[in-house]
């Protein structure tokens, strides 16, 4: 992203704001999908990450469907124009009912429960098709916060369980129309993904009526300078080499679909924030800024690394500084970076902030969550105000009972 154009951002709209770059999720997308041809892939972009309705809306014009966690999210897609027949509903430990309320919208519905499973199969049988989530633990990456494939995972019925699955399935006579895995959000490698795979398409014979295979996701972006990223070539060639194979030994041509969430957003999303206070302590010098966890969580959930820049002083002398916020948490952004020399005002860009920035954000210590803008063809468009006061006390009820004049005896 154009410098100057940043903080001619920050100057017109303010700060904190997250700024997304149009063309960077364009060409992710492109690059993602071309990675699989000539096979039928589709990608189901994982809302989750970033739900603004223009990004949603972007991405449904570069040919994009959706995966969805919550009834919110459908709501979101179809509002956005998404068709039902391109979401995908992944929920995880919700009620049936959310999943008839579900069935009803028409999307695609995965079940990562055997009771799920069966509730699904007395109420539906044959007529509705439906997606089975198969834990297949395979361990990706080592943050057990992210990795939601491995034993302990809430996320998926276990590989183990496929003789209770199939018992199951022939008994209601339901129609398994996909089978999916989502191992976690750190798979760099080819092989790691296609253990999991190997496991799908070992079980795939027992469903007859399959349509499509879903891997989820699990693409990494870098963050840090000198990060692995996921290969996306070498991997897409392997997987589309092995999908091709399953699929002569299965009979029928399938649909190849993933979910990637981080991996369209992440890089094309910053957060600009400004230098509220340079504070010299004892042990190092901290730089204050007018945001923090309440805006972007990831660095004290998840210890997530977010390279940060001084933009306003982009050739001035490195020096070192711990970024915090002004929450009244210890919400370090980032420790010991060396950043060009920073003065009360300056703007700093924290990178990586497009995917579960502001979809995590939030109100902690009554603050405001951020504005979004969208840079297409270089220009800037606001695509959701910050927020004001009454934000913050919009559904608040107001009892009476306190408010009379207390009488004192
Ligand atoms: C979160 C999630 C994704 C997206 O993960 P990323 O790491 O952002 O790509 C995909 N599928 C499911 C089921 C998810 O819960």
């Amino acid at each position: 992203m154009n410098n100057n154009l940043l903080l001619e951002i920050s100057e017109k709209f303010g700060t904190p704001t997250y700024v997304y770059s149009a063309e960077k999720i364009q060409d992710q997308y492109q690059k993602l999908y071309n990675s699989f041809q000539p096979l039928n892939v589709k990608l189901h972009y994982a809302l989750k990450a970033l739900n603004n309705s223009n990004i949603l809306k972007l991405l449904k014009h570069e040919g994009a469907g959706l995966d969805a966690v919550s009834l919110e999210e459908i709501h979101l897609g179809l509002r956005a124009g998404f068709t039902p027949d391109k979401i995908m509903y992944t929920p995880n430990c919700v009620a049936f009912d959310e999943i008839k309320e579900a069935v009803k919208l028409g999307v695609f519905i995965n079940l990562d429960n055997l009771t799920m499973l069966e509730k699904f199969g007395q109420e539906y049988g044959h007529s509705v098709g439906c997606c089975i989530r198969i834990n297949p633990h395979i361990m990706a990456g080592g943050n057990a916060n992210i990795s939601v494939g491995h034993i302990d995972s809430k996320f998926g019925i276990s590989i183990h369980q496929v003789r209770h699955i199939e018992r199951i399935v022939d008994n209601y006579n339901m129609k398994v129309i996909g089978l999916h895995m989502h191992t976690g959000s750190d798979i760099l490698d080819a092989d790691v993904f296609l253990r999991g795979a190997d496991l799908l398409y070992d079980i795939a014979s027992l469903f007859p009526n399959l349509e499509f295979m879903d891997f989820g996701s699990g693409f990494k972006v870098p963050y840090k300078e000198g990060d692995m990223h996921t290969d996306m070539a070498k991997i897409g060639k392997k997987i589309t080499e092995s999908f091709v194979k399953f699929c002569q030994s299965y009979g029928r041509e399938l649909e190849l679909w993933f979910e990637p969430g981080k991996y369209i957003v992440s890089e094309a999303g910053k957060l600009l924030v400004k230098t509220n206070v340079v504070k010299q302590t004892t042990s190092t010098v901290f730089v204050g800024v007018n945001s923090g966890q309440n805006h972007l969580l990831r660095p004290v959930l998840y210890n997530a690394y977010h390279r940060i820049e001084n933009i306003s002083n982009l050739d001035g002398e490195q020096k070192l500084y711990s970024i915090v916020g002004n929450i009244c948490e210890s919400d370090t952004l980032g420790y010991d970076r060396f950043l060009s020399e920073v003065k009360e005002g300056d703007i700093l860009s924290i990178a990586n902030a497009g995917a579960y920035g502001f979809s995590m954000s939030n109100q902690y210590n009554a603050r405001l969550r951020p504005a979004e803008v969208l840079i297409y063809q270089n220009k800037a468009h606001l695509i959701r105000k910050r927020e004001e006061l009454e934000d913050i006390f919009r559904n608040e009820v107001q009892l009476e009972l306190f408010t009379k004049e207390v009488e004192i005896e």
